[in-house]
């Protein structure tokens, strides 16, 4: 660690002038020595192929010029075209929370290609995967979809039936996927459309109500009229920067939720990085609803959504009187064979109490490491984590609400350390520089990217200071 740092620290201002310089010299450090995928993006920017030049128009919202071309993923590690190899500590934003395809998934899949991997029916991992998930997330009842979105808007459709209440609440900053209904934002007082959302064509703020993470005397109002069907979060929340829920937070939802007959869903998609069962088996939540996604079958597209014997029971009641056809719940894809056949292999081999163990005591380690060096470099931030989960926040205090961790962001910093990082073999997520940590990472790998980001940050100060 550098020796005590005797100049003033820099202001917001500075760094980001600073930052906005360091970001412009990393992007281009980072294009020159990547030929093979500035050409490939060059040409798949032409006039037909892939919109944008991707094959999902947000793989370029990246603060790289252009995305690299990935070669090879295995366990940690990521390969690019160009022979450049990463420390994977995005994890494609969690799908390979566990490390790029861990062998149990592979065997899973090979296994699976040679016996079909889609019939549209149950397979003999079923009653497997169902005991799994019910000794591992506590629920008694499971259903399988493709993504957590998925799960997420049938959670949301099925407790809307059982209830027959229209309204869901969730907390400003939220993301819960593709699913328009959670797609709103909080703004002077009141929930207002999310202006980013394209081809809105209904009011969502009509059946949907935000209140701020952590504010109960908001939530309670927000629940009291009595028409919420479901409340819908993330215990710990972390698409808004990381906002760790208060003292007594979990306790008074769950208590104000029973009290007005609302539902709560815990969606653990990230949180799943507290540890065996995620947050909820460790703070000892108890959810209606529980609902992951991304990593649950080692990458391999799958998402879990499970409820209690109640709501199964009035879901029973509704649909022998309903009419038959469509739903709205489940697509042809869902709980497919090769769901199933990954989901086994995860949820028995590759989540595990051993594997937590270890991305546990690395994530601790290294934000232990980024906590000195932010101090060494003076500056006004600070270090949250849940479990293997790490995020470098703005700001000294932790934040309490989507309002202050908006206020507290940059994204000129962040890209200006995304690109730092990147450019001395460590990937983050490009997201508010989210830090996955897999279970995948070698010895050295944990100091490694501490120094790097040691130096990065030091760059940064410095050139603040002087700025
Ligand atoms: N829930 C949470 C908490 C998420 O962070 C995300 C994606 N970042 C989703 C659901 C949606 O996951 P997917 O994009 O795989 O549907």
């Amino acid at each position: 660690m550098g020796g005590q740092r005797t100049d003033a620290p820099a202001g917001r201002a500075a760094l980001e002038t600073a930052a906005a310089r360091i970001a412009a010299r990393e992007a281009d450090v980072y294009a020159a020595c990547r030929p093979r995928s500035r050409a490939a993006h060059e040409r798949g920017r032409g006039a037909r192929g892939f919109y944008a030049g991707v094959p999902l128009h947000w793989m370029t919202d990246w603060p790289m010029p252009f995305p690299p071309l990935v070669r090879a993923a295995r366990g940690a590690r990521l390969e690019d075209v160009d022979g450049h190899a990463l420390v994977d500590l995005c994890l494609g934003d969690t799908g390979a929370m566990f490390g790029h395809t861990p062998s149990p998934i592979a065997e899973a899949l090979a296994s699976r290609c040679a016996h079909g991997l889609s019939a549209m029916l149950p397979t003999e991992d079923a009653p497997a995967v169902a005991d799994l998930l019910v000794r591992r997330f506590g629920l008694p009842f499971w259903q399988v979809a493709t993504t957590a979105s998925d799960a997420n808007r049938f959670a949301l459709r099925v407790a809307r039936a059982v209830t027959g209440r229209k309204v869901l609440l969730v907390f400003d900053g939220c993301y819960h996927g593709a699913v328009d209904d959670t797609l709103v934002d909080f703004a002077d007082g009141r929930t207002v459309a999310r202006r980013s959302l394209l081809g809105q064509a209904v009011d969502l703020t009509a059946t949907t109500r935000v209140v701020p993470f952590n504010d109960i005397g908001a939530l309670e109002e927000a629940l009291a009229p009595g028409d919420v069907a479901l409340v819908m979060a993330e215990p710990v929340m972390t698409n808004c920067s990381m906002i760790q829920p208060e003292q007594g937070f979990h306790e008074s939802l769950r208590a104000l939720t029973r009290g007005v007959g609302t539902l709560l869903l815990i969606d653990e998609t990230h949180t799943l990085s507290t540890g065996l069962g995620g947050y909820t088996a460790a703070h000892g939540l108890e959810p209606d609803m529980f609902v992951a996604g991304k990593a649950v079958a080692g990458g391999v597209p799958a998402s879990i959504w499970g409820f209690t014997s109640e709501i199964a029971g009035r879901l029973d009641a509704i649909r022998r009187t309903a009419p038959g056809g469509h739903s709205g719940i489940g697509t042809t894809l869902s709980g497919s064979a090769l769901q199933l056949a990954c989901l086994r292999a995860c949820l028995a081999e590759v989540m595990t109490a051993e594997a937590y163990g270890r991305m546990i005591d690395d994530a601790g380690r290294i934000a232990a490491g980024l906590g000195a060096a932010i101090d060494d470099a003076g500056l006004p931030w600070h270090v949250a984590r849940v479990g293997a989960r790490i995020e470098i926040v703005l700001r000294p205090e932790p934040l309490r609400n989507a309002a202050e961790a908006r206020a507290a962001a940059s994204p000129v910093i962040e890209a200006a350390l995304h690109l730092a990082l990147l450019n001395r073999g460590y990937l983050m997520t490009p997201f508010h520089n989210m830090v996955l940590v897999c279970p995948a990472l070698e010895p050295g790998d944990p100091a490694g990217f501490v120094a790097a980001f040691e130096d990065a940050v030091a760059d940064l100060a410095r050139a603040a200071r002087e700025a």
